[in-house]
């Protein structure tokens, strides 16, 4: 089912406490009133877990859809810690992020990312499997290899049959939260080459994006939209990337 063109992702982190979050939803809701937003453009909000049923209710009835930032892949159980795919679907949760690099720096495998996929999917649900090189790759020029390396792990045995039903988002790590975004010419070169290998996958780019920059970005061939971290933070500014995407 073809239900967007683009598709833009914002990511809270753990960067609001509840009352904060509710607050930006409903500025954001405001703001999406008030502005004319091309209707093929997909609107998901990631907050935190602990404000995800009061940022929810916010945005029920409207165009903003919810995502989840990580979640678990077993439904119910002795787990502690951890936050079940059914329960966040059950709250209106569409998409979730898997392998974002801060994760990974915690300590997330390829293989954990992939049993985590492999439980969205059979949920009903949209993978946002992240991946991307840290500077030290790039600079041996070894940046390919590496995001291929974490895709056919990650991705391993999921064959994607239909578009839109698994997100690859490109995030080069020296990029995120630096204001040192990829040139776009660069992330079109490696939008391309993971679209040449997974072709019915929807790839995004992630990193330092802006209302001044989203544009450079979502202009390019086959790219699907964008993942975005600091500039979500504002209702204004990321509502008006949004405008600008
Ligand atoms: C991110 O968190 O994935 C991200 C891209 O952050 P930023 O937009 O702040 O670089």
């Amino acid at each position: 089912m073809q239900d967007w063109e683009q598709i833009i992702i914002a990511n809270w982190k753990m960067q609001l406490n509840v009352q904060d979050s509710v607050k930006q939803a409903k500025q954001i809701k405001k703001l999406l009133d008030k502005n004319s937003i091309n209707a093929a453009t997909k609107i998901v909000v990631a907050p935190s877990f602990l404000a995800f049923s009061n940022v929810a209710e916010v945005f029920q009835n409207t165009r903003v859809v919810l995502g989840a930032q990580d979640s678990f892949e077993e439904d119910k159980g002795a787990y502690t810690g951890e936050v079940s795919l059914k329960n966040l679907q059950t709250l209106g949760c569409r998409f979730v992020s898997l392998g974002h690099s801060e994760r990974r720096a915690l300590g997330e495998t390829d293989e954990v990312v992939n049993r985590k996929a492999k439980a969205v999917i059979n949920h009903g649900l949209v993978p946002v499997i992240c991946v991307g090189e840290p500077m030290k790759e790039r600079q041996v020029h070894n940046s390919e290899d590496f995001v291929f390396r974490q895709l056919e792990k990650s991705l391993a045995d999921i064959h994607i049959k239909e578009k839109h039903k698994v997100i690859i988002a490109y995030e080069p790590i020296w990029a995120i939260g630096t204001g040192d975004a990829m040139d776009p010419s660069e992330v079109g070169k490696m939008i391309q080459t993971i679209k040449s290998r997974y072709k019915l996958a929807s790839v995004i780019y992630g990193g330092s994006i802006e209302p001044d920059n989203v544009h450079e970005f979502t202009k390019l061939k086959n790219i699907e939209g964008a993942l975005v971290g600091g500039a979500s933070l504002d209702a204004k500014t990321f509502v008006e990337l949004i405008k600008k995407a």
